[in-house]
């Protein structure tokens, strides 16, 4: 493999102190080009002495909402788009990620994308900017990353269905009554996986599974009838796939994203590494499995429903969860208010156009709004 050169965007994040770690342990075959951030400067300046980009971009400079939003925006297009970058790994949370996976696409380069909610707001034009561009789009959601690790160097493997795993998040076995009233201490106690604040949340509301599903359906090219989700509380199955001959293949490991991580930058071929703890069957046992208490937690139904639907609709559903899930932590609604939330977003908006990029961005911006006025903010 020749030396491949990396910008990280968000890497001061979980996903992006994750990457850097394995990055340290791959220097033979992989240098980082590029390094962006929306906070934490001290983090940035350690990462910036320890990898020597040749660009690093902070975005927050204590500019106004707006500002920070638009610097923000060129900074990780700028990033992305280097001609000293082979692979963008895009690791910034959120709707802000967008136009940087659409540019690096554009350019011809390889996405490894953890910001799937770009991918759900706009599949079709990720699409449309990878076919134009010739880039690729490699996932590191660990569960789309077992699915692409299942199916990888088989051809004309026909999949029948696939099966995302879903630990339940910390409100598995509470009671609807309870989880409604839910503090932001409880939905930050993640069984399995430690994270970003977001992400948490939403493996808390199963938003996050809605996201996946919606990602699934655009990265394998999958309706949603072949599309099904299954509770397994250990997080150690990262997801299954179906063969029209009825055989199921799995990938398991430990819950690490270092190896997702990896994988999105060696895809198809895999390298010696030595970050991932060894597999051992009988520590990892039992494994267990549950149906999903799909009515408890109705943000999962809202986002396949959505999804369904298309248009601007998973826009909708993405927006209205983000801005929800912002007011959640900033302790001005209850855990119980995100759902409905999302529900009374997509109720006046879900019909709205999502042909192009402004459409979709208008829609994003209606949903924030909408969400902000219910609640008064
Ligand atoms: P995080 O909050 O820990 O990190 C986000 C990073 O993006 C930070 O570096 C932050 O500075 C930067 N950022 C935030 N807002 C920005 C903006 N407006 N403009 C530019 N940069 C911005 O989040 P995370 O947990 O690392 O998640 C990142 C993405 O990866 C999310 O889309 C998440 O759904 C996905 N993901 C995360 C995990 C995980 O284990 N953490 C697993 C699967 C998928
Ligand atoms: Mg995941």
């Amino acid at each position: 493999m020749t030396m491949r050169r990396v910008a990280i965007l968000g890497s001061t994040g979980s996903i992006g102190t994750t990457a850097l770690r394995v990055l340290s342990r791959q220097r033979e075959r992989f240098c980082v080009s590029a390094l962006t951030a929306f906070s934490n400067a001290a983090l940035l300046r350690e990462q910036e002495v320890e990898f020597r980009p040749a660009f690093v971009g902070l975005v927050n400079n204590g500019a106004s909402e707006h500002a920070a939003w638009e610097s923000g925006r060129s900074c990780l297009i700028a990033a992305a788009t280097r001609d000293d970058v082979d692979i963008v790994l895009n690791a910034v949370v959120g709707a802000a990620g967008l136009d940087a996976t659409l540019a690096a696409l554009e350019c011809g380069k390889r996405v490894a994308l953890a910001n799937k909610e770009t991918l759900v707001m706009a599949g079709h034009l990720v699409h449309a900017a990878r076919a134009r561009g010739g880039g690729e789009l490699v996932p590191v959601d660990s569960e789309h990353s077992a699915i692409l690790q299942c199916i990888t160097g088989r051809t004309g493997v026909e999949v029948r269905r696939v099966i995302l795993t879903a630990s339940g998040g910390p409100f598995r076995q509470w009671s609807s009554e309870k989880i409604e009233r839910a503090t932001l201490t409880d939905a930050l106690q993640h069984p399995t996986w430690r994270m970003g604040r977001k992400i948490t949340v939403d493996s808390a509301t199963l938003a996050n599974k809605a996201l996946e599903v919606i990602e699934a359906h655009h990265l394998f090219g999958l309706s949603f009838d072949q599309i099904d989700v299954v509770v397994h509380p250990q997080s150690v199955i990262h997801s299954f796939v179906e063969f029209v001959d009825g055989s199921v293949l799995a990938q398991l490991g430990v819950p690490s994203m270092e190896l997702p991580v990896l994988y999105a930058l060696t895809h198809p071929e895999r390298v010696p590494d030595t970050g991932v703890p060894p597999f051992d069957p009988v520590e990892s046992s039992p494994m267990t499995f549950e149906r999903v208490r799909v009515a408890d937690f109705p943000a999962l139904a809202l986002g396949v429903a959505a999804g369904r639907r298309g248009g601007a609709a998973p826009a909708v559903f993405n927006a209205a969860n983000e801005e929800a899930v912002s007011l959640f932590i900033d302790g001005r609604i209850r855990f119980g208010d995100i759902p409905g939330a999302i529900e009374s977003a997509l109720e006046a908006l879900g019909e709205w156009n999502g042909d192009s990029r402004d459409a979709i961005l208008a829609a994003d911006e209606a949903a924030r709004r909408h969400v902000r006025t219910r609640f008064q903010c």
